[in-house]
């Protein structure tokens, strides 16, 4: 169930996800919280069996694709435009009601389509976006480069998304080669900053890391070949890295829901062994992880959850995988102060289970868990 601003609602004796052995009484005002405090055991009385609640922020997803329904771009294209819309819709209503409450799309939406799907199909979805991408067609130039840039503001985008690498669609002894000159890259990154805007990079490794620990961008995605040099330099810069992990191990599985060719499955699947070694060194140097999926495709939208299980796997404790979903995600997208957290006067996005989620034996039962996913904002905060 979908709750979205309530006026008011309350908690009593609920569990904090991730804090054991404590109660809390928690109240909720107009999409904020407005009490979080510890409950006082009643004295004497012995204590109702009644049903116990969890309740953790609600999950932010640094990396998606709500706009696509297709692996395959061209077989979007072949779509009509009330069909792609329609699943556009049912991409954030799945989002939301495996407990994401705001996304950040990391290519292909418009801040004209999320203020449509928000208003007209009621899906109360936070969504920043970075619109278009910036990719090899445009390593033409600087005056290209400012032109595209400018375009790219006009939609009303928060960020800059760079391609800088290739990715599944190359080879992956040529993945790593820059698709920008390092002149292009940083004139990229200066142009944005100067214009307010955050920069993401899309790297698989080599080069285009170091440049982008240089030009201080806000977010590195994938960089399943980060080294473990670069990882001490990402730390030190406070760069954040999206790994978006658990896409590769899909992948990878030929049987899997993206069933692809054998040629692409084979990149999948060295991209997805890589990635253990590059998120084992990040953590080590205290790199600030960001939880995010790439999930772009119906298959795909409303199982983000999974991208826990890969975390886990790849040697994150329960409460990394869950700061790096909420407390660090608000952080990147420069929410830190009323996002990711629940506590006083913190915006009331929530997730409201019937099991422990630290407990949860995987991303189905974390999800089957789920009681009620809260939303905050009103509508205008929204658009
Ligand atoms: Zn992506």
């Amino acid at each position: 169930m979908i709750l979205k601003q309530p006026q008011f609602q309350a908690y009593s004796g609920i569990h904090i996800a991730g804090i054991e052995e404590k109660r809390f009484d928690i109240e909720l005002t107009n999409g904020r919280f407005t009490k979080v405090a510890e409950s006082v055991p009643q004295q004497g009385e012995a204590e109702a069996p009644q049903q116990q609640l969890w309740i953790s922020p609600g999950i932010l997803d640094l990396h998606t694709h709500l706009a696509w329904t297709d692996f395959d771009h061209a077989d979007q294209l072949r779509r009509d435009s009330r069909e792609i819309e329609g699943m556009q819709a049912e991409a954030f209503a799945a989002t939301l009601r495996t407990g994401v409450t705001t996304a950040r799309d990391a290519g292909g939406i418009l801040p004209a389509t999320i203020r449509h799907i928000v208003k007209y199909y009621q899906q109360p979805l936070r969504v920043q976006t970075s619109s278009d991408m910036l990719g090899t067609a445009d390593a033409k130039g600087i005056k290209h480069l400012e032109q595209r840039l400018n375009e790219i503001y006009a939609t009303g985008a928060g960020w800059v998304k760079i391609m800088a690498t290739g990715g599944l669609g190359a080879p992956t002894e040529k993945v790593t080669e820059p698709n920008f000159s390092e002149a292009e890259f940083g004139f990229i990154v200066r142009h944005a900053h100067a214009n307010q805007k955050k920069v993401l990079v899309h790297t698989w490794g080599g080069v285009t890391i170091d440049w982008s620990i240089q030009a201080g961008v806000d977010s590195i995605e994938h960089g399943m070949f980060l080294t473990r040099d670069q990882s001490g330099r990402l730390a030190e810069s406070g760069v954040a890295y999206v790994p978006t992990a658990s896409i590769y191990r899909i992948a990878a599985d030929p049987k899997g829901v993206l069933a692809l060719n054998p040629v692409i499955c084979d990149r999948a699947a060295r991209a997805a062994d890589a990635h253990a070694t590059a998120i084992g060194y990040a953590r080590q140097a205290g790199v600030r992880l960001g939880f995010g999926t790439d999930y772009a495709t119906p298959a795909l939208h409303g199982y983000n959850l999974q991208e826990f299980d890969t975390l886990l796997d790849y040697g994150l404790s329960r409460a990394e995988a869950w700061r790096s979903a909420t407390r660090d995600a608000a952080a990147i997208l420069g929410s830190g102060h009323e996002l990711g957290q629940i506590a006083e006067g913190y915006i009331a996005d929530a997730v409201i289970y019937a099991a422990d989620p630290y407990q949860a034996k995987n991303a189905d039962q974390l999800r089957t868990s789920i009681v009620t996913v809260i939303t905050g904002a009103q509508e205008a905060d929204l658009m």
